[in-house]
């Protein structure tokens, strides 16, 4: 307890008890107020009273452990109030003896910081009795021996208490100066933990080393395992010793703060019912059924099987289509929280793994910020995109992440940064990608592929209704009283403002006819006398058509308030979005032989493609254009060569009317989009339906698309993402698809009211597609000969 004489001293003494060291008579102590009972003490006792100094309370070293607020107090150190002092002449030799030796001490101090300086003045100034408690409290001592210095009521004891003390600080000092060169800056660590009431400036020490004690309870209260505390223990041993200034301490201090800070123990418990998250799934998506399904089967095994280790599902499949938040979805269902990483361009393993401490700039990987993000140990974890992790010098972040994905070893997964091993195998990790074919297989081998196809129109509709309109009135702080978005505005908005297999843009043009509404509303609200003559898309409005877009639409009509709700009619949807982006382009374009429409399977979703062909007089070369990749290629010459081979069979003929197709002439092959890199062999029937028209002359019907890949014998061969591209034809308004007999039973995934709007052929032979693909059939004259093996000039 510190106190002055004078003072008075009442009966009954609120207590604050502190871990934070010894409160000596004449100094002061910073006291970190963390516990319930000092907080209550200082609300109750120093913030009410109207002066800090009228205000007495004792402070009491509290020797028991400080995480647990233990109901009784520690046994309290008792001494007489007024501790003695001896007459100087007593004493004379000892009090000369402890004098010089602080003199000693303070000398050994840079002498140019001021505060030091200032103490050398009060060394010769103050009573010497008071020399032992003041200095006791300066230098660097374990509380025990403060404590005894506290105790040492007598005050020839207290002398001889505190000299050892003093003769082993100057020791230690001797020993450091030898060791390395003092910079000034050190000086300072030796000096006081605690101010004392005459030192008045200099606390960055003191703070530091408060902080340095907060930072060791803090790391000692994460509760982490025993080797990582280990190695904070030790860290920390270095951060003590370790002068402000060097670059070092700030990356040791960052890297125990990190470590003090993640949730080594602390998880959320799974709040897991099988009904609830089937009822939450359906009502945050509509349709993928199949997906929804598979997460509840998921989601029940773990429900009987707390500790099921894997699988990691992989949801794969076009942008906009939900991935991401079926993913936030089973977080929610699971009462977890939810993080997603993404991994698109990452290209360097340390953003996985993290940089090694010895690197300037070092920090943790983005599993490990993820993990102090969140805060618990057992988040869902979204991996977003997957499949466009990069390669670089720097590694290959695929094969870090195959450590954190592996249920054999996430359990100790190593941090290069961290370095010591933390435990995963509690997190849920759930991966997103938009194809397969660019996840490295060794990672994809570890995940669950979990295909999510694009959405057919209707069910664009339904998700629109349902969700994305919803969701966007709420953002735009509007009612379904004040917008309505009929059903065959938003069939208009899908078939001719976007073209994607998700609902992303959909939902951004929702948008945009939510801003230009949320205009008319709030300038509706400026305007006070309400005008019910007529909407606001009257005819001067709509004749409006050269200004598009958004500004056209605020533009008109502004001084009389809308008529409440606003329907959004296809005039007005013009007027907001500007004319349509899409057209129906198809029959348009088939009005010459030499076209075909093909069906294209991208990482977007699946897409229509027309395929053109002419031919002039040449030698025969063929010309391929449109950034196509070597399979393709190879497709267009096996066309080229199996309608070669069966030119007469079918009376294909080059431009004189001869019977070799390539005969004088020369052929062009042509793919649209010609910026958009093409490859894979599913292009094969195409090109053979393209270039038969081209040596027939005969056009190709303007509802037909296909797909398959081709042999030279003329067989076609089953190919990949037939949803996505019947769903595509389906988009782009095309009645009849063919596709390879072997995937005729990939057609049971495609919605019903989609089979039925839709004449699928499915071919086995060129012949057969052939025959599908043109008016009245495409028959060959006589039965089918061998030929003699025609050699290509190509
Ligand atoms: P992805 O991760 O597949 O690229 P997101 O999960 O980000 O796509 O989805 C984009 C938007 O579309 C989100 O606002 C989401 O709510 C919405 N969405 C996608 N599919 C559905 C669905 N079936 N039902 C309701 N909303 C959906």
């Amino acid at each position: 307890m510190a106190s002055s004489s004078g003072v008075q001293i009442p009966g009954r003494l609120p207590l604050l008890l502190t871990h934070d060291g010894v409160l000596l008579p004449g100094s002061t102590v910073r006291v970190s107020v963390d516990t319930g009972r000092n907080m209550q003490l200082v609300k109750s006792r120093l913030l009410k009273g109207t002066s800090l100094k009228s205000t007495i309370i004792g402070v009491i070293p509290n020797t028991r452990d400080p995480e647990q607020e233990a109901d009784e107090l520690p046994t309290l150190h008792r001494w007489v109030w007024q501790r003695s002092s001896h007459n100087q002449g007593e004493l004379g030799e000892l009090s000369q003896r402890f004098y010089q030796a602080a003199v000693q001490l303070v000398g050994m101090l840079d002498m140019s910081v001021p505060v030091v300086a200032k103490l050398r003045k009060l060394l010769d100034s103050l009573p010497r009795d008071t020399l032992p408690d003041i200095l006791a409290s300066m230098i660097r001592t374990t509380n025990k021996e403060k404590l005894q210095v506290l105790d040492a009521v007598d005050l020839e004891e207290r002398f001889k208490k505190t000299l050892p003390l003093i003769t082993r600080q100057i020791e230690g000092l001797k020993l450091l100066q030898n060791t390395r060169k003092l910079r000034p800056d050190d000086n300072k660590k030796v000096g006081t933990p605690f101010k004392t009431h005459f030192s008045l400036e200099e606390e960055g020490d003191e703070e530091d080393v408060d902080d340095t004690s907060l930072l060791e309870r803090k790391v000692k209260g994460a509760n982490m395992p025993e080797p990582a505390l280990r190695v904070c223990l030790k860290e920390l041993k270095r951060l003590k010793k370790m002068p402000q200034s060097m670059p070092e301490y700030a990356l040791t201090r960052n890297y125990l703060e990190l470590m003090a800070e993640l949730p080594w123990s602390k998880s959320t418990s799974d709040c897991l019912d099988i009904r609830a998250a089937r009822v939450l799934l359906d009502n945050d998506h509509y349709a993928m059924e199949k997906l929804k399904r598979r997460v509840l089967e998921y989601l029940a095994v773990r429900q009987l099987k707390s500790t099921l280790k894997g699988p990691i599902l992989c949801f794969v499949g076009p942008p906009g289509v939900g991935k991401t938040s079926v993913g936030r979805s089973i977080a929610r269902t699971l009462g977890r929280e939810f993080h997603r990483i993404a991994l698109g361009g990452v290209c360097d393993q340390s953003d996985i793994r993290g940089h090694r401490r010895t690197y300037v700039g070092s920090m943790p990987g983005r599993i490990i910020n993820g993990l102090k993000t969140v805060g618990v140990n057992n988040p869902v974890f979204l991996l977003d995109e997957v499949d466009k992790l990069g390669k670089s010098l720097q590694g290959d972040p695929a094969a870090a992440l195959l450590e954190v994905l592996d249920p054999e070893q996430n359990h100790s997964f190593t941090d290069h940064y961290l370095n010591v091993s933390f435990d995963l195998s509690q997190v849920l990790f759930i991966a997103t990608a938009n194809t397969t074919a660019t996840i490295p297989p060794a990672l994809l081998d570890r995940m669950e592929v979990l295909q999510v196809p694009g959405y057919t129109q209707e069910e664009k509709v339904e998700i629109a209704h349902r969700h994305l309109i919803p969701h966007q009135l709420e953002q735009h702080g509007l009612t379904p009283q004040q917008l309505q978005i009929p059903q065959h505005t938003t069939q208009e908005i899908i078939s001719r403002y976007t073209r994607e297999a998700g609902v992303r843009s959909l939902e951004r043009k929702i948008g945009a006819v939510c801003r230009a509404v949320a205009v008319k509303v709030a300038e509706g609200h400026k305007i006070s006398k309400p005008d019910p003559s007529g909407p606001q898309h009257g005819p001067e409005e709509a004749g409006d058509r050269e200004r598009t877009g958004e500004e056209a639409y605020r533009d008109t009509d502004m001084t009389a308030p809308p008529e409440m709700p606003i329907v959004i009619d296809s005039v007005a949807l013009k007027d907001i979005l500007g004319p349509p982006v899409f057209e129906m382009e198809v029959s348009e374009r088939l009005t010459l032989p030499g076209v075909a429409i093909g069906l294209a399977w991208t990482p977007l979703g699946g897409e229509i493609m027309f395929v053109e062909a002419s031919r002039m007089e040449g030698e025969g070369q063929l010309t391929l254009t449109g950034q196509l990749g070597d399979v393709m290629k190879e497709s267009a010459h096996l066309a080229i060569s199996w309608l070669r081979s069966n030119a007469k069979l079918y009376q294909l003929t080059n431009i004189a009317g001869s019977q070799d197709p390539l005969e004088g002439t020369d052929v062009h092959l042509h793919f649209p989009a010609g910026a958009v890199t093409k490859d894979g062999p599913s292009a094969g029937v195409t090109i053979v339906t393209c270039l038969a028209s081209l040596f027939s002359g005969r056009l190709v019907r303007s509802d037909v698309a296909m797909t398959g890949e081709i042999t030279l014998r003329g067989l076609v061969l089953p190919v990949g993402g037939i949803k996505d591209k019947v769903l595509a034809a389906h988009r782009a308004g095309l009645k009849r698809i063919i596709i390879p007999k072997r995937n005729e039973k990939d057609l049971e995934e495609i919605p019903i009211h989609v089979r039925a709007d839709l004449d699928f052929v499915a071919a086995s032979s060129l012949d057969e597609v052939l025959n599908a693909a043109f008016d009245g059939g495409f028959a060959a004259t006589t039965a089918p000969v061998t030929h003699p093996q025609v050699s290509s000039k190509l």
